[in-house]
């Protein structure tokens, strides 16, 4: 295990570290296979009190170790004097250099960690959220064997909502394959996977008769057009994932979209996402808050804002072996939020 990187900046610390997820299964989607996924975990210290925090990169969004390591590096918490300076050290954050929304979100967990501690409150109630209204989450069956599939759905039995991966010539396979062990709904995520317009709309319906209940990024993301052109014809909801990242995204995508999947990784942190979904939600549009391949840590970080949405699907951690992390379990589908000041999360 790599070591901690320490960075003191006046009454503020830095230290973060990578580490490497293992996947439970070889995970499958649209465009790709994987058995790890690499993270950096951050800690931010402020008087003795310490706030954690967490950078998922799952290689197709273009950061790394080396990448998120490096923007740490540079930055510099010496100006600020306390933590509750939130809006400006987070301002500062962003400008450092553009893209980066990972490890933008590393620092954005370990301050609300911090900051919810400091107040001892969990930051769901800071948030005035009421966590019953929590939609049950999903959890993900990738692309794969028909036998796998059948494994892997009776394994997922107590999920109330399962998330199908669609996108290669196996999409019917796949779907009926879940339909013989059970008639839990379903969403199912193209991943971009569907090139043609027409043949999504009829994909939609198909999927509609047998209870999928909506369509994440059914077709690439530069095809604006096309995926207007199926939310206006689509029985069931279509969300943009891939075609959404950050806050300035969201009114470009109304009437693209029927709604927006908020991930903290592409949005630089628990501050954004919140704006996401309040300004998604003025908009009159979906709102669906998703993850990566993450441990509890920022799992339990985006656990927070899940009142707030329609669907959630916070099923990271649950897919990896060595979570290092207690945080927000599932129960019989639902999310269970810890009872613990800031994002709720013990190191194992
Ligand atoms: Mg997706």
């Amino acid at each position: 295990m790599s070591s901690w990187e320490t960075k003191k900046m006046g009454r503020f610390t830095l230290r973060f570290r990578p580490f490497t997820l293992e996947m439970r299964h070889v995970f499958t989607v649209a465009s790709f296979s994987r058995t790890t996924t690499p993270v950096v975990l951050t800690e931010l210290e402020y008087d003795g009190i310490v706030g954690y925090g967490e950078a998922s990169m799952p290689p197709y969004l273009g950061e790394s170790q080396e990448s998120v390591t490096k923007f740490l590096s540079q930055i510099d918490l010496s100006h600020f004097d306390s933590p509750f300076q939130t809006a400006e050290i987070l301002t500062y954050i962003d400008q450092i250099a553009e893209k980066n929304t990972a490890a933008k979100a590393a620092v954005d967990i370990a301050l609300h960690d911090l900051l919810g501690k400091i107040m001892n409150q969990p930051f769901y109630k800071i948030w005035g959220l009421n966590p019953d209204l929590i939609p049950p989450t999903s959890y993900t069956i990738g692309i794969d064997t028909e036998e796998m599939i059948r494994k892997k759905v009776e394994e997922a039995e107590q999920f109330k909502i399962l998330k199908v991966k669609l996108g290669l010539d196996t999409d019917k396979m796949i779907i009926d394959t879940i339909r013989s062990v059970t008639d839990v709904p379903l969403c199912a995520d193209v991943n971009q996977g569907w090139k043609n317009k027409e043949e999504a709309l009829e994909m939609a319906h198909w999927l509609h008769e047998r209870n999928v209940v909506f369509l994440e990024q059914p077709m690439p993301k530069e095809m604006i057009d096309e995926n207007a052109w199926l939310t206006a014809q689509s029985p069931i909801p279509t969300i943009a994932d891939e075609g959404c990242q950050r806050l300035v995204d969201v009114p470009k995508l109304q009437g693209v979209y029927t709604g927006i999947n908020i991930k903290l990784m592409k949005c630089t942190g628990m501050r954004e996402a919140k704006q996401m979904a309040e300004l998604a939600r003025s908009l009159d549009m979906k709102v669906m808050l998703g993850c990566m391949t993450e441990t509890s840590c920022a799992i339990s970080a985006a656990a927070q804002l899940a009142p707030l949405v329609d669907w959630a699907d916070l099923d990271g951690a649950l897919l990896i072996g060595n979570d290092i992390y207690d945080g927000m379990t599932v129960q019989e589908g639902k999310c269970i939020l810890p009872d613990r000041p800031g994002i709720g999360i013990l190191k194992k």
